[in-house]
């Protein structure tokens, strides 16, 4: 993805004071310079692993969505599974898997969004990776042109999936980064 480049503003929501410049030290230096802040003032919530409202969000890793503020979560609540696209990839089932069968949850929300690099990408990707490297992956690339039916697919293939326990509520949205709202996208 890192050939990829989207046309994004950079981040508002950078540690205050940092004015989201990197002015010493690494990126990772500074994620755990706030680690150490965080761990300072964190005291142990004494939770079970399992998610307090039993379901599991699976969506795009795009930085403008932040999951829990959107959807008005608590730590505990849930359980977040990302990956470019908020795609349903094997490795999606195996996690949901495991969500539903050891962890108890129940229900599954879809999330993908506006303006997802997704859709400016091809499965052509594979091939010029292939031209570069040598190597053409196994995975494939799960590029969409239409959000809406990505979604109704999505939700298709977690509620075939024969290993979740849980495929009736299996519900799907679109997130409108300008606007942060959702969209519900009719299975049908
Ligand atoms: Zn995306």
């Amino acid at each position: 993805m890192t050939s990829t480049v989207l046309g994004m503003t950079t981040s508002a929501a950078a540690p205050a004071g940092s004015e989201g410049a990197i002015t010493d030290g690494t990126v990772t230096d500074r994620l755990v310079d706030a680690n150490e802040r965080y761990a300072a003032a964190f005291t142990d919530p004494g939770m079970d692993a399992r998610p307090v409202l039993r379901v599991a969000v699976v969506a795009c890793m795009d930085a403008r969505l932040d999951l829990h503020k959107a959807l008005g979560l608590q730590l505990g609540d849930c359980h977040t599974i990302r990956n470019a696209g908020g795609v349903v990839t094997d490795d999606v089932i195996r996690s949901l898997t495991i969500s539903q069968r050891a962890l108890g949850t129940r229900s599954v929300v879809l999330i993908h969004h506006t303006g997802c690099g997704m859709e400016s990408i091809t499965e052509d990707f594979r091939h010029d990776l292939e031209l570069e490297v040598g190597q053409r992956p196994a995975w494939a690339v799960e590029a969409f042109r239409d959000v809406d039916q990505d979604v109704r697919q999505s939700m298709a293939r977690v509620r075939t999936s024969p290993f979740l326990l849980h495929t009736e509520d299996v519900r799907g949205f679109v997130f409108d980064v300008r606007t942060g709202r959702l969209r519900e996208i009719d299975p049908a």
